[in-house]
């Protein structure tokens, strides 16, 4: 160990101490104590401070590690798409991620909050504690034969990778790998935690892990999806949304003997669109409602005593969308009243609009720009136009430009790992392993997630990641000004959890799907179990 390195060391575990000093949480109060302390640590290890930013020594250690790790990363990442798991059936997915993990030096734990394939992955001891958070789940109907510009299912009906969320697990796993390397190389104090949320495409699980209280102990978190791009933002990033089934429960009688004994519960459901259709003038102009009748009787002649809907609600904030939904179940009620049926509505998911914080952006974004795009092959290029062309998309090729901070709309999109976002300060990072104009949930996105192209943009964003990781753990300065954000936002708009006290992770969601496909879809996975070194 060189001094500089000894100093540097010293320097982070004092202000470590200082900053988080166990078992205090971070930035807790401003006391005059702290300040006094902190302004001391300040002064007195001026230079050494100096010194405990991530170095670009440190930095090309870490990227040499995921350079070395790109093929096990891209193996990863195609085991995963062979696996193709919906969400809260992703066992063969977590089995794997657990062993890469488990090789790698990390302490995995499977089943948090409940889920069995929910996985919480830790490395280190202490503060500061930084989170990659991400999921690995596929999408139903999905499947594809890797590269084929037609349609050509693998197993013809079986969810797929129609999203690319496979690469999430190579990348991140390599990325956590790559930052427990560096910090042991170079006695960076703190952890690093990789959490993967089962169900992210119906957005279920992370107000779970949140009201488990998986994230009080972490200092803040890096989110990573699969994008065009490779980007960063903050501020409000996407939609909040709550999403509930309401039955109504009626009285059945023969439809031309005797109706008028019947409570018919598929006119409840009818009367309730046309109460939503009236409530829709008077919404935030953000506002977005949609639904699907999931149970609207049998056949004409037998009146149904049970039908169900089921609503979708969405705002740019989360207390306008719940102001909407407590008028829509009100909506409800009136229908069941109007038709002497009974209502009674289950939340199925809710999200909050995931919360970006500028500083985070801004370590990111600098890693971003010093990473710069991949290097793409002419052949490459030549089959994102291809691909583009037989999408009908604008035959624009791959994108050769970073994206620069600010000017993201907020999308219309959810995620449920906006609840995290309002549970402690977040960075968004997306990649650049999806061919622009090519959109996700549709087959031809699954044409590409095992690609050269895929790979090439996982290994721009484990670097990005883990660089980004490096400077929260190092640079105290990101983490005090992202905590000062934080606090000011949650502020302005507490948290409140959406999902009612008592409400259970719905763990047979898609489990018929995959018990039907499964035995198919096991015929295509990867015999190699991959390893990061
Ligand atoms: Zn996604």
């Amino acid at each position: 160990m060189t001094t500089t390195r000894i100093i540097g060391a010293f320097a982070r575990y004092a202000l470590a101490h200082i900053l988080f000093g166990k078992p205090v949480s971070p930035f807790p109060g401003h006391s005059l104590a702290r300040i006094g302390l902190l302004s001391i640590g300040l002064l007195s290890f001026g230079m050494p401070l100096m010194a405990a930013a991530a170095t670009d020594d440190e930095k090309q250690f870490a990227y040499g590690v995921v350079e070395r790790n790109a093929t096990a990363m891209a193996k990863i990442g195609d085991s995963l798409y062979y696996f193709a798991e919906l969400g809260m059936q992703e066992f063969e997915s977590t089995k794997l991620m657990k062993e890469v993990l488990e090789a790698g030096g990390f302490t995995v734990e499977l089943g948090a909050a409940g889920m069995p394939t929910n996985l919480w992955a830790h490395w280190g001891s202490g503060r500061p504690a930084i989170a990659i958070v991400t999921e690995i789940d596929a999408l139903p109907e999905g499947s594809q034969t890797p590269m084929e510009l037609a349609r050509k299912p693998l197993v013809a009906g079986a969810p797929g990778h129609m999203e690319g969320h496979n690469t999430h697990g190579g990348l991140a796993a390599a990325a956590a790998f790559a930052v427990k390397e560096t910090m042991t190389r170079y006695s960076i104090p703190g952890s690093v935690i990789l959490s993967l949320g089962p169900a992210e495409e119906q957005l279920i699980s992370r107000p779970y892990i949140v009201r488990a209280g998986y994230f009080k102990n972490v200092d803040a978190i890096i989110y990573l999806h699969i994008g065009d791009q490779s980007a960063t933002g903050y501020g409000l990033a996407n939609y909040a949304s709550i999403s509930a089934n309401f039955a109504f429960h009626g009285k059945t009688a023969h439809g031309a003997v005797d109706p008028w004994d019947a409570k018919d519960a598929l006119d409840a459901v009818e009367l309730m669109d046309a109460g939503a259709a009236y409530l829709r003038q008077q919404l935030h102009p953000t506002y977005r409602m949609h639904r699907v009748i999931t149970n609207g009787g049998v056949q004409p002649n037998v009146i149904p005593d049970l039908a169900e809907a089921w609503w979708w609600v969405r705002d740019a904030n989360m207390p306008d969308a719940k102001e909407t939904f407590e008028k829509l179940v009100n909506v409800g009620k009136g229908a069941a009243l109007m038709t002497g049926t009974s209502v009674d509505y289950h939340i199925v998911a809710a999200g909050w609009p995931q919360l970006g914080m500028k500083a985070i952006a801004e370590a990111i974004q600098g890693n971003i720009d010093k990473i710069g795009m991949p290097r793409w092959s002419e052949e490459e290029q030549r089959f994102a136009r291809e691909l583009q062309k037989s999408a009908g998309r604008p035959e624009v090729g791959l994108k050769t430009a970073v994206t620069p901070l600010g000017g993201r709309p907020q999308s219309y999109a959810s995620n449920d790992n906006g609840d995290v976002s309002w549970s402690v300060p977040a960075g968004l990072l997306a990649f650049p392993s999806i061919v622009p104009g090519i959109t996700i949930h549709e087959w031809h996105a699954a044409i590409t997630p095992t690609s050269s192209i895929a790979h090439k943009g996982m290994v721009t964003g484990a670097k990005v990641l883990t660089a980004s990781v490096l400077d929260l753990l190092t640079r105290p300065e990101f983490l005090q000004r992202a905590r000062l954000e934080f606090d000011q936002a949650v502020k302005a708009t507490p948290y409140f959890a959406v999902l009612p006290a008592d409400a259970k992770p719905p763990l047979d969601l898609n489990k018929a799907i995959m018990d039907r496909f499964r035995p198919e879809m096991r015929k295509f996975y990867l015999a190699e179990r991959p390893r990061l070194n």
